[in-house]
């Protein structure tokens, strides 16, 4: 059946969808990176850094979804092997080995940045090809600035408390 969505779309769809999978991959690894991070995490006010952490576990779930719908109205099919997350990834995984609050920041601000470049050139791709997957790039984008934003204000509260206490 002629599908104008997809017609309208004015690169190469299988190219698309490529992208669009790596980004899934992406989101699922940093969900799990979160949540399990929120689990582990230890220290100082590890208490706030761990609803804060939670908080963007959900959020990562959420672009999973936004990825997800913009696949299957592609007429692709969302990553359906776990195992596949490592080989298609644009960020990788950080496993939380270091509970300290301060190491599980770092990882995460770490891995905002990346998801911030990779939603960065999604937008490059699709800018006047795909508006609508243009237009969920940034809405996701839009978060993960806030995430390193959110991660970045932890880390300077966790700075300035040491820095009180003479650590
Ligand atoms: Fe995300
Ligand atoms: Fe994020
Ligand atoms: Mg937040």
């Amino acid at each position: 059946m002629e599908n104008r969505g997809i017609q309208m779309v004015k690169m190469d769809v299988d190219e698309l969808l490529t992208l669009l999978n790596k980004a899934l991959a992406d989101e699922w690894l940093a969900h799990y990176q979160y949540w399990v991070g929120a689990k582990v995490v230890a220290g100082p006010m590890s208490d706030a850094a761990a609803t804060e952490l939670l908080e963007h576990a959900t959020e990562e779930m959420t672009h999973a979804e936004l990825l997800a719908t913009r696949i299957d109205q592609l007429g692709g099919t969302p990553i359906l092997e776990p195992k596949e997350w490592y080989t298609l990834t644009n960020c990788g995984y950080d496993a939380p080995t270091d509970p300290y609050v301060k190491a599980v920041l770092e990882q995460n601000i770490k891995g905002e940045q990346c998801a911030i470049m990779t939603y960065k050139a999604m937008l490059n791709a699709t800018k006047d090809k795909d508006p609508v997957t243009y237009n969920m790039a940034l809405q996701i984008l839009q978060d993960e600035v806030e995430h390193e934003e959110d991660l970045q204000g932890e880390m300077e509260d966790l700075e300035d408390l040491l820095k009180r206490h003479g650590a």
